[in-house]
Parts: structure tokens; sequence; C-alpha cells
């Protein structure tokens, strides 16, 4: 059990407010560590002093190291909330959450009233295979063969429970306490969370700067005997790099020379929930024609707008090591998370809008009408190529600083160190062109403070 102890309290309306922290910490930026643990009591009226100083926690350890780190994503977009509510919702410029701003295609509702009109009740709502309806799959696995001269078939889907999903069942397939998972900074901080789930090490390779493409020099030097996975998200969250087809035939590459040296296979692991979202006719290598032990996991987060429905899928080739043991596993670890299996409407949706895409040329027009006022007011970026992020380097060294007086024009961003990568932040302009064009102001001004 863990103790924790009272930072603060104070009385509102007859009840305590206390914040609870644990000794001594100080980590994620102050506003996090305020949230964490606010309790209320009703304040005895009989006694005139308030006797509390020490609580036992009854969560695990783990949790609470997690619940006080808890995504400054997620906290920012909360800020943001409560700005909005302070200055009113046009003056405050949020970009702090990935959520799309563009609507599903009118088929993805199109098909789930279709479904629910015409199939079998019992079908769309039972229980199935735990990797999934197997029509669905089959689905899928055409549409891949044809976009990719693939030759999978529906034993290589499996059915996630979005991209998160996803990754959580194969690395509990595939890692050992102590497995060794490698990740390319800047990345998606869930990473560390997912690899800790099932007691892995995630191994961070540091940033490649300016260009942001893998630094395969030091991802050489870190492969070790207990390397299990490697993680690569491209087109990238949070740069929107999109890692070039000579970096991925290196990195290729020094797969192959490593399998050899430690003597297993070394697991690439593809994560692609922005697949769809290139611009300026950029490739996005599929990177399973490259290395023969790679693992895509896919999601309609993005492509299809559908984050909250929580649908994507896992593909894993024929020519993966010890393939039937790693499906096997895949299928079994789906049922045994809790997963059971992914949302069946959702499953039998998407089945049916393969062909369909998210409006990519709006996102494409926010990134060129931001990247250029950026660009005019003296701001460095990464050359934003895909996913609808853009990765910027903070005015001063340090990024969380920054980002609190961007905070002062009311423009919310998420530090780089989010992302293991300190001195950048980035900014998510899945928004309305309306509110990138009311924040040049704000953005003007933030400029000037630097100058
Ligand atoms: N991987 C990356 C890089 C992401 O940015 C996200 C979500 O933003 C996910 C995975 C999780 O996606 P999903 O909503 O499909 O679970």
């Amino acid at each position: 059990m863990s103790t924790l102890f009272c930072r603060e309290g104070s009385v509102f309306g007859g009840r305590l407010e206390v914040h609870w922290i644990k000794e001594k910490e100080s980590c994620c930026g102050g506003y996090l560590q305020r949230d964490f643990l606010r309790m209320s009591y009703e304040v005895d009226k009989r006694h005139d002093k308030i006797g509390i100083k020490e609580k036992t926690v009854m969560i695990a350890k783990k949790m609470v190291k997690y619940v006080e780190g808890s995504s400054v994503t997620r906290a920012m977009f909360e800020e943001g909330k409560k700005m909005a509510a302070e200055f009113g919702a046009e003056n405050v410029y949020d970009f702090s959450l990935g959520n799309p701003s563009v609507e599903p295609p009118k088929a993805v509702a199109e098909q789930m009233k279709k479904i629910l009109d015409e199939r079998q009740p019992n079908f769309v709502h039972g229980y199935m295979n735990n990797a999934g309806h197997e029509e669905v799959r089959a689905a899928i696995a055409k549409s891949l063969n044809e976009k990719f001269g693939t030759a999978f078939t529906e034993k290589n889907i499996i059915m996630t429970v979005g991209a998160a999903g996803g990754l959580n069942v194969i690395l509990k397939t595939l890692l050992d306490p102590g497995d060794e998972v490698i990740a390319f900074a800047p990345y998606f901080s869930e990473y560390n969370n997912y690899v800790a789930n099932f007691d892995g090490v995630i191994v961070p390779v540091s940033p490649n700067i300016p260009s942001f493409q893998p630094n395969l020099t030091e991802f050489k030097e870190k492969i070790t005997a207990k390397t299990k996975a490697v993680i690569v998200n491209t087109p990238n969250n949070p740069t929107g790099v999109v890692y070039s087809e000579d970096t991925i035939k290196e990195l290729a590459k020094i797969l192959e020379e490593k399998q050899k040296e430690t003597g297993h296979a070394i697991y690439l692991l593809a994560d692609e929930p922005y697949r769809e979202l290139a611009y300026d006719g950029v490739e996005v290598p599929y990177l399973t024609k490259y290395f023969a032990n790679t693992i895509v996991g896919y999601s309609y987060s993005k492509s299809l707008s559908l984050p909250g429905e929580r649908i994507g899928y896992l593909v894993i080739p024929d020519e993966v090591d010890d393939f039937h043991s790693v499906i096997d596993a895949a299928v079994v670890a789906t049922r045994i998370l809790g997963f059971v299996n992914a949302p069946s409407l959702q499953q039998l949706a998407v089945a049916q809008c393969l062909n369909e895409a998210t409006d990519v040329s709006a996102y494409d027009r926010n990134r060129k009408l931001l990247y250029d006022k950026l660009l005019e007011l003296g701001f460095e970026c990464a050359k934003p190529e895909g996913a609808f992020y853009m990765w910027v380097k903070a005015k001063e060294p340090d990024d969380k600083a920054f980002v609190a007086k961007a905070k002062e024009f009311h423009i919310l961003m998420v530090p780089g160190s989010a992302f293991m990568c300190p001195g950048y932040v980035r900014i998510a302009y899945c928004v309305s062109p309306e509110m990138i064009r009311r924040s040049f102001g704000a953005f003007e001004k933030l400029a000037e403070a630097y100058r």
C-alpha cells in the first residue's frame, strides 16, 4: 500500500477539499499533480481542527504512478474546456488533442443502419470467433492485397479494439518480463504504458534532429539479446513525418543482421492509425514488404474518423517467425485481455466501407494554412507530410515553459517532453480552419514575446 500526504486543504461550502500527493514528488508539470486524487470530505463542525494528514491508498502501486503521470495531452484538453468557459470558446485556441475534426464519411452511418435493418440481430450483436467475423477479416485481407500486392487471407487478420487494443494484444502475445521493446523518440507516450502492462522494458532511441527520421545508428547500438520488438509509427504522431523508403530499407537491413546475431526473431510492429493521412502524394511504405517479421496494427479511428467506436485490426503475415503460435496466442490474448472480440457492428460496418476515406483535403488545407503562418512568424517546424500534427521547436529550451507562455495567449499545445523529446511542442491541427485563422494573432504575440 502507498501512503499519500496532504498537500493542501481548503473549505468550500461546508466541505473540505483535499489534494493528496505522494511525499516529496514533483513531476509532470504542476497542474497535473494538483489534480491527483482530489478528495472531498464533510467538515465536522464539532471539531475545530481538521485532523486529516495521511491516507492509505488501496489502489495498486503501479496505478498510483499512472494516475499521477496521467496523459499530459488529456490534461491539456480538460484545461482547454475550463479556459473556454472562462474566456469564451472563440478566444481559446486548443491544439492539444488528436480528435478528428472531419466527420466520418456518410456511408459509415448508412451501412450501420443497413446492417441493423437487414441482418439477423443475433448475428450482428452476438459473440463470434475472438479474432472477429470471418467475412470481415476476408474482406480486409482482399482489400489489402489489392492495395499492396500482398497475399493475406482472413487467417492473417485479427479485429481489434482500435490501434491501442491491437498493440496491447500483440505485446501480450510476445513479451516475457524483461523483454525489450525499442521505440524511436519522439513517440506516442502510451507505448511506455502498453509495454509496462506486460512487464516489458521500453528502450527509447533518441530523436534525429531536424529530420525526425529514426536515428538508425543509435538503433543498431540499442538492440540486445533481449530485444523482442521494435515499434514504428509512420506517419508519425507527434512529428507528422513520414519515414522514407530508404529509412525503412536500412532499418530492415539492421534487423536482419541483428536477428542473425541474436539467433531469434525481432518483430517490427507497424503502428498505423495515420496511414491514410499523407499529403503531397507522399508514399507511406507498407512494411510487411520490407521485413518478414512485420506485424501491422491498423485503426479506423483517424482514417474513418471513428475513434470512439474502437475498431481496428492486426495483420500477422504467414512469413512471421512462429506464425501459428503468434496467431493462436494473439487470438487468446484478445479474449483474456477482456476485449473478447472487437465491437461486432463496427466490424461489419467498416467491412462495407473499405473504399471510403475521410476528407484528407480538409486536414491538408489546415496544414498549409498553419505551416505557412508559423514559418512566416519565424517558428521552426519539421516538414509535416502526414497525420494531423505539426512539430514545432520551442522558442526556449524548456518546452513546458514555452507551452505555459503560449497558454498566456490562450494557445494550447502539448510539450515535446510528453513524447520523450523535450525542446519541441506538438500542435494538433485537426481543428476548424476558422480556429486556425483566429489563432494567428495569438501566435504573433507568442513570437513577439521571444523577440
Ligand atoms: N498509436 C498512435 C501513434 C496514436 O496516435 C494513437 C491515438 O491517437 C493510437 C495508437 C491509438 O489509436 P486508437 O484510437 O485507434 O486506439
